[in-house]
């Protein structure tokens, strides 16, 4: 039997930029106000390895985060052979990839699993946009920073945007998984769910 909607599982990790700015709580709040459950919670501060093994290591991945990283050069006039030395997108995939690492890694992250009716794309959605610049007001990234792409590849850092979501059920599945958070899932009834969901 397939499980009920509400099971439905995503990871989400406040950034170590969101946890040096306080924001846990508020990212907490913002999950818990839609009616989505916090299952497994814990703070964490992840090694460059466990980091590398979380984001994907595919060839197709890789070359999408070059090729974002060119159209954003070339929306700002921006020669990346200036700004990089390559203009490849295979080429340029892993050095961003290897920004991320860096960032990624450079303190204490929150770890946790949410689980709610369609929580992979709610979590998305209050996310908002990877750009902080171009995310929403009224989602995490649009309330509470304004980096961009143009900014942080001018700098050769990642974009700083304060939470990792997964992207689909599958990769939920990988994260949750790959973050030890298994055998750390709680069981518990919220309110909600015999009078909203
Ligand atoms: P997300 O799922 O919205 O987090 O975005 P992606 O999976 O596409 O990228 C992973 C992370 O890489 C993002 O959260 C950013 O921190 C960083 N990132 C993505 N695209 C770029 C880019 O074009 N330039 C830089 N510097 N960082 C990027
Ligand atoms: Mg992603």
């Amino acid at each position: 039997m397939k499980p009920h909607p509400r099971e439905e599982m995503t990871f989400v990790l406040v950034k170590p930029d969101g946890v040096r700015r306080g924001l846990v709580g508020e990212v907490i709040r913002r999950i818990e106000q839609t009616g989505l459950k916090i299952i497994a919670l814990e703070m964490y501060t992840p090694s460059r390895e466990e980091i590398d093994k979380h984001y994907p290591k595919d060839e197709a991945w890789i070359t999408r985060l070059g090729h974002k990283t060119l159209s954003t050069y070339e929306k700002y006039g921006l020669d990346p052979m200036e700004e990089m030395g390559k203009n490849k997108a295979e080429e340029i995939g892993p050095d961003v990839r290897g920004w991320l690492v860096d960032y990624m890694s450079s303190g204490p992250v929150v770890k946790m699993v949410v689980a709610g009716v369609h929580a992979v794309d709610m979590v998305r959605k209050l996310a908002g946009n990877t750009q902080p610049a171009l995310a929403e007001m009224g989602t995490i990234r649009g309330d509470y920073s304004v980096d961009s792409a143009a900014s942080a590849n001018t700098d050769k850092r990642a974009i700083h945007n304060l939470i990792h979501a997964s992207e689909t059920a599958e990769e939920a599945k990988h994260e949750i998984d790959h973050w030890g958070m298994k055998k750390k899932l709680h069981s518990y009834k919220r309110v909600e769910e015999d009078l909203m969901i």
